[in-house]
């Protein structure tokens, strides 16, 4: 491995110990490492901290920091492959995918870098003749956040980067599960120019306790979340009390339409990309698929022969493209999910074996109704229900019928049903022939009960900046 991210690794690990987290490859079970984790004290004196350096951070110039984002970004890209395998080791995503989240993740550095230096107020035409009315946008100050073990560098990034762009400064929990891809960043952060109180990950054996201590800190002003649904409410709650601006980015349950004047090829691609990448462990992930009845054989003989061609194992081997769940209560979740929709009628089409360790089989369950579990919860697994519509007005019905409002994805070649079905589906975002959205020039967040707020594109900067009004009189 090579030397900035193994001397990272080396940094952050500690010996096995009580105030330590224990960090398993979910492929093998092996442990890879501990990481220290702090007491309350040293959390809240890192929140103190943060509050110091934002100063201080506030006044560079919006130049001066994308330079130094200019650099992280490319030092993170510098160490791509390096990233990569510490986060397939930790995750278990494959490879490809581990370094493909290396890029996403850069990414957002790259762009909020440049948008730092567009976060424009307004001049604004005076309601009387003595006065000029103007606006800026300025910091919010310290911005916490808390982020989930499925997507280890980029969940971090997206949030990190515009709240440094736009002169906060972070602090930020990785999940418990993937810390080591986290402080591998965190390093290359230090090693671009990011002062080390402007950039700060902690860790604590408890979870809750970190969450309390960025919810009742009145030095965060913003917290940005991205994990459950569960634990978003918690936080929204918490986080009332010292009234902080908040982002969610939470639970999602993606319909997947496949309407009969889809193109059934691009279709089976699509839903074979967003259903199984990271072995169904993403939130904008297809959770349950659609399939009009006139093309239903033929769209599923092509879908079922495309999830047999999927390759199951460890995800540093060569050719493998779905990798283990991250551990055994998703497992069990998962595999419960599955046993009880068949209890209750449906039939495994593809897939369904029981695994050894953390491994699910990419399974395909067909004859599932509306009502089961495994439509109206988020499965986070490789596994595909799959429902019969006839009419666009039952799919728009049953597409909706969820407290979720993440993502979407429907095919069709109707120009006039494509416009009605998108602006029917109640979701944050739409796919349109395409099972893959996500990017750093778009605006991703959800509706609904998946949350507020938006991550990347010209929207993401405005999460971490208030307007303030100026009003010149007398003149
Ligand atoms: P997942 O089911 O994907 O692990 P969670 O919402 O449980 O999603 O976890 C997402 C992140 O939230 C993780 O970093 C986890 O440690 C953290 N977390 C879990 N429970 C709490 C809590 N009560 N307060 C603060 N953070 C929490």
């Amino acid at each position: 491995m090579k030397s900035i991210v193994n001397q990272a690794l080396l940094a952050c690990l500690c010996k096995p110990s009580d105030s330590a987290i224990e960090v398993t490859n979910p492929a093998t079970g092996e442990v890879l490492g501990s990481i220290p984790v702090q007491s309350r004290q040293e959390i809240d004196d890192a929140l103190e901290r943060s509050r110091q350096a934002q100063k201080e951070w506030q006044k560079t110039t919006a130049k001066e920091r994308a330079v130094i984002l200019k650099r992280w970004y490319d030092l993170l890209m510098a160490n791509q492959d390096d990233l990569g395998r510490i986060m397939t080791m930790e995750q278990g995503k494959p490879l490809a995918e581990a370094k493909g989240e290396v890029a996403y993740g850069a990414s957002f550095i790259e762009w909020f870098a440049e948008e730092g230096k567009r976060t424009y107020g307004d001049t604004i035409p005076g309601h009387t003749g003595d006065r000029r009315l103007m606006t800026i946008k300025q910091p919010v100050g310290v911005a916490a956040a808390i982020t989930p073990w499925n997507f280890p560098i980029a969940m971090i990034t997206r949030k990190a980067a515009p709240a440094l762009a736009a002169g906060c400064s972070f602090v930020g929990k990785p999940a418990h599960q993937t810390p080591l891809s986290a402080y591998a960043v965190a390093e290359l952060a230090y090693q671009a120019g990011v002062p080390r109180d402007v950039f700060q990950l902690v860790m604590h054996k408890s979870p809750q306790e970190v969450g309390d201590a960025f919810c009742k800190s009145e030095a965060v002003r913003k917290l940005s979340f991205t994990g459950s649904t569960r634990v978003g409410r918690i936080l929204t709650a918490q986080c009332a009390d010292t009234v902080k601006r908040v982002s969610m980015e939470l639970g999602g349950n993606a319909p997947f339409v496949v309407f009969d004047d889809a193109d059934l090829d691009a279709a089976v691609a699509g839903a074979i990309a967003s259903k199984f990448r990271n072995a169904g462990q993403t939130c904008v992930c297809a959770n349950r698929l659609y399939v009009h009845d006139a093309i239903y054989d033929q769209f599923m003989d092509k879908f079922i022969a495309a999830v047999g061609r999927l390759r199951m194992g460890n995800g540093l081997d060569e050719g493998v493209n779905v990798g283990p769940v991250i551990d055994q209560v998703a497992k069990h979740k998962i595999l419960g999910l599955v046993d009880h929709a068949v209890s209750q009628g449906a039939k495994i089409a593809a897939g369904g074996t029981l695994q050894d360790g953390l491994f699910v089989e990419p399974t395909v369950l067909t004859d599932v109704e509306q009502s089961m579990d495994i439509v109206q919860e988020e499965i986070f697994g490789p596994v595909a229900p799959v429902i019969r519509f006839s009419s666009d007005e039952e799919l728009i019905t049953k597409a909706n019928d969820t407290i979720y409002g993440l993502a979407a994805y429907f095919y069709s070649r109707d120009i006039n049903r494509i416009w009605k079905v998108a602006e029917s589906l109640e979701y944050g975002m739409v796919g349109i022939n395409e099972g893959i959205i996500s990017t750093e020039v778009a605006p991703f967040g959800g509706v609904k009960q998946s949350g507020f707020g938006r991550e990347g594109a010209k929207e993401g900067i405005d999460e971490y900046l208030e307007v303030k009004y100026l009003c010149f009189g007398g003149i």
